[in-house]
């Protein structure tokens, strides 16, 4: 059998033989002719759409940012029922315009996986194990550790060019800002840090 009489191609190991066999011929035939029946009986067109809109019901979506660097990239998540259902890059924001690196894009996969840290954890000094709190403890936690190190580590005063001059700080603790906290949230921050006497206030883009 010669595949020019037939019209058909033949693959690399078929032109090795230049038989066809009934195997690959029906191979090479079944997805032209589900085609070209389907397309007969139904307006394709109109299934794609259809499909599309079931697809985009009861979806809302909202900008937000990748929290993964300090690019700030643009992104859409799609919410249906109140759960995330996907995220994708937008293509209207000026930093990405839709594009997302491989960490931009394994957002979803984050947010969806079951290994995902939801509550606060704590592990003690010298343990080899997390235990579980509830927020009030943390923050109850977090509360009395920063004012042990605060009255700990405080500065009153120094000399500086021979007189002795207020300073109020504490040069033991330090505070991490990121690239998604808005401009209000750091003005909080920076308010609260100051509040403290705590100096060194950072921003994770500068890292
Ligand atoms: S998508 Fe990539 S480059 Fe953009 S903010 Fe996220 S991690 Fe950074």
């Amino acid at each position: 059998m010669r595949s020019d009489e037939e019209g058909i191609g033949l693959s690399p190991a078929d032109e090795g033989t230049k038989t066809l066999s009934r195997r690959r011929w029906l191979q090479l035939t079944a997805g032209s002719s589900v085609g070209l029946a389907l397309g007969s009986v139904v307006d394709v067109t109109e299934v794609r759409a259809a499909t599309r809109d079931v697809k985009l019901a009861n979806v809302t979506e909202h900008t937000t940012s990748c929290n993964f660097c300090s690019c700030g990239c643009g992104m859409i998540a799609s919410v249906r029922e109140g759960k995330l259902i996907a995220i994708e890059g937008d293509y209207d924001h000026v930093v990405n315009r839709g594009s997302l690196c491989a960490k931009g894009l394994s957002m979803f996969p984050t947010h969806a996986s079951p290994l995902r840290n939801k509550v606060p954890r704590y592990r003690a000094p010298g343990s080899d194990h997390w235990e579980e709190l509830s927020w009030d403890e943390a923050i109850d936690k977090i509360a009395k550790k920063l004012r042990k190190t605060r009255d700990e580590s405080w500065i009153a005063s120094e000399e500086v060019g021979g007189r002795t001059v207020p300073v109020h700080r504490t040069d033991a603790i330090a505070f991490m800002g990121g690239a998604q906290n808005t401009t209000e949230e750091c003005y909080l921050f920076q308010k609260a840090m100051r509040l403290l006497g705590v100096v060194y206030v950072e921003h994770q883009a500068r890292l």
